[in-house]
């Protein structure tokens, strides 16, 4: 349930419907718009008499909120979330480049791409320190001792950071050292994981599960949204489907569609989605034009050594070439890259 408060209701009235929702028990999330306050309102609230809270002094509207997932509804928060990493807002006007490659390998890999890629215009660096690996015997990553390179390389070229936690005991190790908390589709219904980011205050990556629905999606970011968290990113990474020539299928209606339904940023990983160097440029340039906030990308510097996902890393030089094709189709989009 929703309570719309009316235009410039004084806070003495909000705080009066706040405190008398708290003492029945629910959960009150408070979303304090350009013009309009607006409470969302989590529990039984089947057992609410919304024209009791229509009577409040100060109450606009209630409304029920016919889909399961509320915090992350547009009907709660109307405007956009806009996330601030780096002096970019994800989620505004401006298209913001995550770039790096899949897995953090050792200080020369890392530097060089970090450097390449923050030429080129990336604004946050990621690189992977926990990998969730199909095979047990591939490469798992360089924990700690990899999220301190990445970021003293983002520190070293002026990038924020993003990288992958899987379980909960590495979420407080990694806040030292990253800028997003990313969860992987293969933990997007990890419950207990959701949640205890959800009681962290820094902003999550939150991919889409590999055979997720956008509405088990949202429901993810709810997860996180109802510990207090609203730094909430969503990543269109790829659904699993029947075609097999590409890695995953990318899903770029999520885009709309996810724009419509939710007040969350939506950014899109072509190189997980496509699994294939030569299909990452065009789908990246695919899902700016089609609204998406950012973009998460792998680039290696020698792609070829990679230890993990090197036919889908872009080189430098690829790189580069997108970031210039983007200056085009961003402005197109009436929007500025970040
Ligand atoms: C990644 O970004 O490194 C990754 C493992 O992606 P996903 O969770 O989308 O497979
Ligand atoms: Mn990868």
């Amino acid at each position: 349930m929703v309570i719309v408060m009316q235009k410039a209701a004084p806070e003495e009235k909000i705080e009066r419907v706040m405190a008398e929702l708290t003492r029945r028990g629910f959960d009150v999330h408070r979303s304090t718009g350009a013009d309009q306050t607006v409470l969302g309102v989590v529990g039984d609230v089947a057992s609410i008499d919304s024209r009791e809270f229509e009577l409040f002094d100060g109450v606009q509207e209630v409304v029920r909120v016919s889909e399961p997932y509320k915090l992350s509804s547009r009907t709660f928060r109307p405007e956009n979330t806009i996330v601030k990493v780096n002096g970019c807002g994800i989620g505004g006007k401006e298209v913001v480049v995550m770039a790096g490659p899949c897995t953090i390998e050792n200080e020369p890999q890392l530097f060089e791409t970090a450097r390449a890629v923050a030429r080129a215009g990336a604004k946050v660096l990621r690189g992977g320190a926990w990998k969730p690996r199909t095979s047990p015997y591939a490469f798992q990553g360089m924990g700690i001792e990899g999220l301190k390179l990445l970021r003293a390389a983002g520190k070293e070229f002026g990038m924020a950071t993003v990288s992958e936690v899987m379980e909960i005991s590495q979420i407080e190790p990694a806040l030292e050292y990253v800028d997003i908390i990313q969860i992987g589709a293969r933990n997007m219904q990890n419950f207990n994981l959701l949640s205890a980011v959800g009681q962290t205050r820094k902003p999550v990556l939150l991919k889409r599960g590999m055979s997720a629905t956008i509405q088990e999606w949202l429901l993810a970011a709810e997860y996180i949204m109802a510990g207090g968290n609203y730094q909430v990113i969503l990543c269109e990474r790829g659904i699993r489907t029947f075609e097999t020539y590409t890695r995953n299928t990318l899903d770029i209606s999520a885009i709309p569609v996810i724009q419509k339904l939710s007040h969350l940023p939506i950014i899109v990983d072509p190189s997980h989605a496509t699994g294939r160097r030569d299909k990452v440029m065009p789908l990246a340039r695919a899902s700016v034009a089609a609204g998406a906030d950012g973009l998460l990308i792998e680039v290696h510097v020698d792609p070829d050594k990679a230890l993990c996902d090197g036919p889908q890393s872009l080189y430098p030089e690829d790189f580069v070439h997108l970031m210039d094709e983007l200056k085009i189709i961003v402005p197109a989009v009436r929007r500025t890259l970040g």
